[in-house]
């Protein structure tokens, strides 16, 4: 009898001999399975791999206990004439759908609904067929599984495991629409940043080429539009990114504050709050993308033909008037340390993207983690405040840099930084940060009072 039942648990049943049944039959056949395949036309399929059989739907139901439906969702109807081989079996619904919302109900409920006495698990649907295919070996280990039955998911988890995944119980049935939104799911972390960061830099680039180059062009008569291409994109670049790094550090200290004016940090933050704090990580990584991009600029101006002309004629002009440059130690010490922290800023930066990877971030305790990412964090953010104020140097005060009234870009990028730097400093001083200490480990404004009120009555 055991040798029977082993044997039984040895067979599984696919439906369907498209891509992903015949991908998901060669796994189960790799793992040792016998594997026979359900399909209308049994004769006549082709590509199937070695050693399975394939017979017609009602067959193979009645050959195994578990039987994957890898047949797309408006095809189900099939199984409804088959109900009567199918109950009690477990059905693995693998299917997925094209957009989110496509059906009033989820693929898995939808199936349990065509056959009530089956037991329905939802699984394997964020798996392709071509990961499939080339084993578990990378990231792609993971399988999502719910039903209602603990039976019939402890036999389709053992499955997953036989065939080299970690499958992971998400609950019962009602989850499969979470399950089937998986695929369908487009960078969601990614959609705020992305759209922050494409709004900053038209904004800017449109900014720059009207104050400059337009400016130029109308008020001189100079056509100095080539400096879109380089010295407009590395005035770009640093702008977006020091903001977007002030941004990534802005919700924080404004949580903080917030927590510190309720008085307790039991209440939920507003929702646009609690949206932008999920996305800090992608937030400083577009930063970081910028911020490279503004290194690459700034590293090929000597080569750039328009410097080196500019160069090479100033020299000439010199040696034709025989004049001498007198050298300007404080102009030495400005422009050095200008480069140097905006080297150090981009070194931290670098540094802060690559704890946010999740292999290392997963490595660092709790504390390591929040040293780096706020401690550091801030200090990047410093640097590089200090590294966009030196750039601006003197010339802060110098009206004719105000094309048409308009302050240069560098001016408007550091707003946010500064307010976010001075916010931190409040937040650090000793007195407001053993206020927000005592809220973190749970105290609430108004809790003594109210203690000490309800002690008296009960005195009383
Ligand atoms: P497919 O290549 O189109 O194959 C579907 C199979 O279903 C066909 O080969 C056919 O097999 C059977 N079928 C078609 N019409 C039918 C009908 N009217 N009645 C009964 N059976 C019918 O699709 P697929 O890519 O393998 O996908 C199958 C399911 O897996 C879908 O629900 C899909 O969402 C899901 N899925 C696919 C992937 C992937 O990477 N392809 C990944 C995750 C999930 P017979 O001719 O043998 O009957």
């Amino acid at each position: 009898h055991t040798h029977s039942h082993t044997l039984c648990e040895k067979r599984v049943c696919v439906f369907g001999t498209g891509d992903m049944g015949r991908s998901l039959g060669l796994r189960l056949l790799q793992a040792g399975y016998s594997v026979m395949f359900g399909s209308r036309r049994p004769q006549s399929c082709n590509f199937l791999p070695n050693g399975a059989q394939v017979l017609s739907h009602a067959e193979a139901a009645q050959a195994a206990h578990l039987i994957f439906i890898a047949v797309q969702r408006e095809h189900y109807d099939f199984l409804v004439p088959l109900a009567y081989h199918l109950k009690g079996k477990v059905l693995v619904d693998l299917s997925n759908n094209l957009k989110k919302n496509q059906y009033p109900e989820a693929n898995a409920e939808y199936l349990q609904s065509l056959v009530p006495e089956a037991e329905v698990v939802k699984g394997f649907n964020t798996l392709s067929a071509w990961a499939l295919q080339n084993g578990p070996s990378d990231a792609n280990r993971q399988v999502y599984i719910c039903g209602d039955r603990a039976e019939a998911k402890q036999v389709v988890l053992a499955v997953a495991t036989k065939l080299g995944f970690s499958a992971l119980d998400r609950g019962s049935l009602s989850a499969s629409r979470e399950l089937e939104d998986f695929p369908l799911q487009l960078f969601p972390l990614w959609r705020l940043p992305m759209r922050i960061a494409v709004g900053l830099t038209a904004f800017f680039f449109f900014y720059l080429l009207i104050r400059e180059i337009l400016y130029a062009y109308i008020t001189q008569g100079k056509d100095i539009s080539f400096r879109i291409m380089v010295s407009l994109a590395n005035r770009v670049c640093p702008i977006v990114s020091l903001i977007m790094l002030a941004l990534c550090y802005l919700p924080g200290v404004l949580a903080s504050f917030l927590q510190l004016y309720r008085g307790t940090k039991y209440r939920r933050f507003p929702d646009w709050l609690d949206r932008w704090m999920l996305c800090r990580k992608q937030l400083g990584l577009l930063a970081l993308g910028f911020a490279c991009l503004h290194v690459l600029y700034t590293l090929i101006i000597p080569i750039r033909y328009y410097v080196r002309f500019w160069a090479t004629e100033r020299t000439v002009t010199q040696i034709r008037q025989n004049g001498t440059n007198e050298f300007i130690t404080s102009r030495a010490w400005h422009s050095d340390s200008y480069l140097s922290f905006g080297i150090l800023g981009f070194g931290l930066y670098v540094l802060l993207g690559i704890t946010s990877l999740p292999s290392v971030s997963n490595a660092l305790s709790w504390r390591e983690f929040s040293f780096v990412q706020s401690k550091l964090g801030h200090l990047t953010l410093l640097l590089c405040t200090i590294h966009t104020y030196l750039y601006g140097g003197k010339r802060f005060l110098s009206a004719s840099l105000y094309n048409w009234y308009t302050p240069p870009g560098y001016m408007l990028c550091l707003v946010l930084p500064s307010v976010v730097l001075l916010l931190k400093l409040l937040l650090v001083t000793p007195c407001v940060d053993r206020n927000i200490t005592r809220i973190r480990q749970g105290w609430e404004k108004g809790a003594d009072q109210r203690n000490s009120k309800n002690n008296k009555t009960l005195v009383l």
